[in-house]
């Protein structure tokens, strides 16, 4: 990987060799440029603008894009472009993806960054998720902020990055926010801040459940969407979400992402949360949680949690 790595910048510096300013600007890119996990990204920012320099910029992607990589089996693009936009203050305050001219991503970051607000991000791995997922259209934007919000905490678990409780206790405080308000229609009609992130995230974790209760264990929601992404290519892909949902269902034996799309597009259905956490095992302590290994689906929560 390395030695690929360097003879092809050794190259490239001397294809050219002749004008100076080329050369650096190869150089430059050639610095930039990390292969991880097979895929090529190129990383667009420069370093003098951010006070820690390069390396923990550099080393938070890799990480990112590793985490994102393990969950999915691969990374979802090749090459993937990132840009980093140097921003007032510190910590990483938010990114956009796009798929449109090949895989893009845009990330503003504080110029006074820390290492421990790059090593706790959730942005990075959020918005490398959504490259794993076709584009099925603005009406389902539900689905694809659900499953980066879903995903982006259970791969940084799997990784090592984050804690299970951690994650279950943000689940516990926000997915209550993807619930049905007063007036609201099925998650294709409704598209609040709430009912996309976490009304999205919600339709993951039911589905989730389902898929391994229905499976006894056996696959989970991270061996559909891993099936979506083989079948589709991920977001350069534009397919109807019922293709999304079928592939899914297909790759493991089950109709739970149809049938629980056919509840959820058009009605606001208003499932048991609290009961969910209770056969999850899953308690409110504070701010945090505890889990219990005695509860009915405590085999589930740790099958969601558990790398492939
Ligand atoms: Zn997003």
């Amino acid at each position: 990987m390395s030695a690929a790595a360097a003879a092809l910048s050794a190259c490239c510096a001397l294809a050219l060799g002749a004008s100076g300013v080329a050369a650096a600007a190869a150089n430059a890119a050639s610095a930039n440029t990390l292969q991880v996990a097979g895929a090529t990204v190129h990383v667009d920012f420069e370093p003098k603008e951010f006070t820690g320099g390069a390396a923990p910029l550099l080393e938070w992607v890799r990480r990112s894009a590793s985490i994102v990589a393990s969950y999915y089996g691969r990374f979802p693009a090749t090459p993937l472009e990132l840009r980093l936009q140097p921003q007032s203050g510190a910590g990483v305050q938010g990114g956009k993806t796009f798929a449109a001219h090949g895989a893009f991503i845009e990330v503003r970051v504080g110029r006074e960054v820390s290492p421990a607000q790059l090593t706790n991000d959730w942005v990075l791995v959020h918005e490398m998720t959504h490259l794993a997922l076709p584009d099925s259209g603005d009406e389902h934007t539900w689905l694809s902020e659900g499953v980066a919000t879903y995903v982006e905490g259970i791969a940084r678990v799997q990784a090592g990055n984050r804690t299970e409780s951690d994650v279950w206790a943000e689940e516990l405080r926000s997915m209550p926010r993807g619930l049905p308000q007063e007036g609201d229609a099925g998650l294709d009609h409704t598209h609040t801040w709430g009912r996309t992130y976490w009304g999205g995230a919600m339709f993951c974790l039911l589905a989730d459940v389902d898929i391994r209760e229905r499976t006894h264990l056996r696959f989970g929601l991270q061996d559909a969407l891993r099936a979506v992404l083989r079948a589709s290519g991920g977001l350069q892909a534009d397919w109807p979400i019922a293709q999304v949902l079928r592939t899914g269902d297909a790759a493991v034996g089950t109709r739970s992402l149809e049938d629980l799309y056919a509840r959820m597009r058009d009605m606001p259905m208003a499932p048991d949360l609290t009961g969910l956490w209770q056969r999850l095992g899953v308690v409110r302590d504070g701010d945090s949680v505890r889990l219990f290994d005695e509860a009915p689906l405590a085999a589930v929560r740790h099958a969601i949690m558990t790398p492939r």
